[in-house]
This record gives structure tokens, sequence and C-alpha cells, in this order.
């Protein structure tokens, strides 16, 4: 979507610009009203204004356009225990900027780490598993009372959806199962909806797709 590409473009910008400046503290305001936004909207603060994604979108183009296939996520880092550690880190680093004011650019530390395991791994192991920010929006992104659901009534259930997601967030349990996308693990891209065959993957709020949500009982984070 070309005005999605735009925002990005203007927000990556706007945190280089602050970058530059030795601000980048202002940006956690943005990430703060992304995170209190989620309760909303679900985690579009990833896929609209976050850097760390932009950054890796890029890399996805070039690799998608070249071809260039990337390794599948290793089973060790699916233990929640990876994600405690990269949250404690993340928790740790801000008190220590606290406390001792250093201005450390702890979002460009991110944005290197996060790009550059793109490089090699396929974007859900950093979305899904690894960043810090995605493990703090989960918490409010996973009670968005706008998401996007899939329509069963019209799915032909092609997994061209789930082929795409960038964040592992249309979860299939059995091959022959309807796909459900996990609200606390959508980056709210819109990429499923434009592969989708059948224009059956709606957003709004989640009472109008009472029918899909009851008949799932996923938990939000794996
Ligand atoms: S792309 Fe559309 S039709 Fe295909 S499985 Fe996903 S929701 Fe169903
Ligand atoms: S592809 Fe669809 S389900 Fe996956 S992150 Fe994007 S909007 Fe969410």
């Amino acid at each position: 979507m070309k005005w999605r590409r735009s925002i990005q473009i203007i927000f990556l910008a706007l945190f280089v610009f602050l970058i530059i400046q030795g601000k980048q503290q202002i940006w956690i305001l943005l990430f703060l009203a992304g995170l209190a936004g989620a309760l909303w909207w679900g985690r579009f603060y990833c896929a609209w204004l976050c850097p760390i994604n932009t950054t890796m979108e890029i890399v996805d183009g070039i690799y998608r356009r070249i071809g260039i296939e990337r390794l599948p996520i290793p089973d060790w880092v699916k233990n929640k225990w990876v994600r405690v550690t990269m949250v404690l880190i993340f928790i740790a680093t801000m008190l220590s900027i606290l406390l001792t004011g250093k201005k450390i650019p702890v979002l460009l530390l991110w944005i290197i780490i996060g790009t550059g395991l793109s490089l090699f791994f396929v974007p859900a192991l950093w979305h899904r598993y690894l960043c810090p920010y995605g493990a703090i929006l989960n918490l409010t992104g996973s009670q968005a009372r706008n998401s996007f659901v899939v329509d069963e009534e019209n799915c032909i259930r092609c997994k061209k959806c789930s082929l795409v997601c960038p964040a592992g967030a249309i979860i299939k349990e059995n091959p022959r199962d309807y796909p459900f996308i996990d609200k606390g693990l959508c980056l709210v891209c819109t990429q499923c909806t434009q592969v989708c065959p059948k224009d059956t993957i709606k957003y709004g709020r989640q009472q109008s797709f009472t029918r899909n949500v009851n008949s799932h009982s996923h938990s939000t984070v794996n």
C-alpha cells in the first residue's frame, strides 16, 4: 500500500533527524502512544512507524525481487525464555540510561540487530520471537478492539496469506483449518489482504466477527 510506505518513510526520516539532533529519547513518546493506541487499532506502530520494521522491509523487498530464500526460525528461539531475556535486556538498558543519564542510541542498536538478522533469517524470527518492543506491544495489541479477521465463509484455505505474513501471525494448527490471525502478533501491515484471492480478510471490530473469533481458542503468545 503506497501510503503506508509514505508514512514509513516520513517516520524513518523523523527518526534519523532525532538521532542527528541527539534527541532520540523523544521517540519513546511515540512508542508509548503506539502502545496505548494498540488497544484500539492493534500494533499499527510496528508496520507503520517503527524504523526497525521499515529497514527490515527494505531488505525483504530486495530479497523478494532477487528471489533469495532465508533460513527458517531455529527451534530453540521459540522457547519463551528467549523472549523474556530480550525484554529483560531492553529494560536493563533503559534503566541504565535513566540512572546514568548517558544517551545510548538503543533503538539504533536494535535496528542494526533486527535488520542484520533479517539478512539471514525470515522476518518472523525477529517480529514474533526477539523484538522487545514487539513483546511489549503484544500486551496491548492482544486486547485490540479492531483487528484483521478471516471470514471463513469465503476462505478457500489457499495459505497465500500465511505465506506472506512477516510476523508469523496467521496460525493454522492443522492443514485443513481456516487461518486464524493472532491480533497480539499482527503488525497491521495489510500484506495478507493484498494477496488474498477471495478478499476475505477484513479489518474491523472484533464483535463484527464473533463467529470466527468464537470458533478459535488460541493463546496470543506461543
Ligand atoms: S489468502 Fe484468503 S482465501 Fe487464502 S487462506 Fe488466506 S484468507 Fe483464505
Ligand atoms: S500479513 Fe496480515 S496478519 Fe500478518 S502481520 Fe500483516 S496484517 Fe497482520
